[in-house]
């Protein structure tokens, strides 16, 4: 008898709702992580009255009502609408793109006006989008790209926009209304105590070992439990024995401001390749009121990964398809280890569709348990 029945490698969200279902069926579960903290790349930490999102920009919004329901058993969510704003050379446009857009991009004032435009520029794709600049073009038009999609996607993936998939735009909604939520999401909020709280509520209960390293000894926590879920980097797992996947790290430059309001919103992108980072975030905004005499902004800078760093984006092309697909089919032959979550399954995983993969691999996992 080993003393745990699941070794859970990552304290991320993945992680996290796995552990919480399985402590709740009885079972005895421990979490290691490398970082010393939980909550993986959600984990958010208390400055002074603000919760700062120590891995970027984390708004939670599903269209999933029971997934909805599920985080919310772990933490109030607040009623915030993510509606950044793109700066393009000191002008200014809203996010997503709709008719705020157009009318400062086109002076337009109508949707009829403003689909004429767009219909006019996609006519120089005259075939299937076959990469993001095509799909881009097709969506909303030439100019709309050049300003607001083509120097920040590069920035954002290090690659041109025509070497990229397509599904990375299509994220994005295109509406011909007066709406600035940048997600369709029927449900959309943030933890108003912090992602970190969320977690925390999540693995009551449950063992956790922060700051240890499960690649390093393997052998040892293996021997701990009866199976691993491994929510890390694939290709780490196997020792990159087909070569290493791409990813996109980010880094932040954090600062403190003496101001109690530096840019009015949460987030700005800045859309023109004369800033070296992709957006500005300012953590205070993710709260609905916060009366802070200061503020706390971060700089994003998107580099490519490399041995070392955190890897936070796979970079879903066709080459990097075709690597995964090998190191999937070695996990697929594993008996006492599952991967999951965006690192384990190299898949560009909102926070929602975390949940519920975690929560559909519980479901198989109690299958399988009945069936023995
Ligand atoms: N994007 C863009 N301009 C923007 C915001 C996003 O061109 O101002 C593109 C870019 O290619 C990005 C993709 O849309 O990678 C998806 O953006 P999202 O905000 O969903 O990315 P995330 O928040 O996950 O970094």
């Amino acid at each position: 008898m080993k003393q745990y029945d699941y070794l859970i490698v990552g304290c991320g969200l993945f992680g996290a709702v796995f552990a919480n279902e399985m402590r709740s069926i009885g079972k005895k579960v421990l979490i290691i992580d490398k970082r010393n903290h939980i909550g993986g790349n959600v984990y958010t930490e208390d400055v002074d009255g603000i919760k700062v999102h120590k891995y970027g920009a984390h708004i939670f919004h599903t269209n999933n009502k029971s997934t909805w329901e599920y985080v919310n058993q772990f933490g109030e969510m607040n009623r915030f609408t993510n509606s950044p704003i793109a700066n393009y050379k000191g002008e200014l446009y809203s996010l997503p793109f709709n008719m705020y857009t157009f009318n400062k991009m086109w002076g337009v004032n109508t949707p009829q006006e403003a689909m004429a435009k767009i219909e006019e520029q996609r006519k120089e794709i005259t075939s299937e989008p076959r990469n993001l600049e095509e799909q881009a073009i097709s969506l909303v038009g030439r100019d709309v790209y050049e300003k607001l999609i083509k120097e920040y996607t590069e920035k954002q993936w290090g690659r041109e926009c025509k070497d990229l998939p397509s599904f990375i735009i299509k994220r994005l909604p295109v509406r011909f209304t007066f709406d600035n939520n940048y997600f369709n999401a029927k449900y959309q909020g943030i933890p108003v105590n912090g992602y970190t709280a969320i977690i925390e509520n999540m693995i009551k209960g449950v063992d956790v070992k922060l700051g240890v390293d499960y690649l390093e000894d393997r052998e040892h926590w293996n021997g701990l439990a009866n199976k691993v879920i491994y929510t890390g980097a694939i290709d780490a797992y196997y020792d990159y024995c087909f070569g290493e996947l791409q990813y996109r790290s980010v880094r932040f430059e954090t600062e403190t401001l003496d101001v109690p309001n530096y840019q009015g919103n949460a987030v700005v992108n800045y859309t023109s390749k004369d800033e070296p980072y992709t957006r500005i975030i300012e953590h205070k905004w993710f709260d609905i009121v916060n009366d802070s005499p200061k503020t706390i902004i971060s700089k994003e800078y998107s580099q490519e990964w490399k041995k070392g760093d955190e890897p936070y984006y796979p970079v879903n092309d066709d080459v990097n398809g075709a690597l995964y697909a090998r190191y999937k089919e070695l996990a697929d032959k594993e008996t006492n280890i599952v991967f999951g979550g965006r690192l384990g399954e190299y898949k560009y995983y909102d926070m929602d569709k975390v949940i519920e993969s975690s929560l559909e691999l519980v479901r198989k996992e109690i299958k399988l348990a009945c069936k023995k």
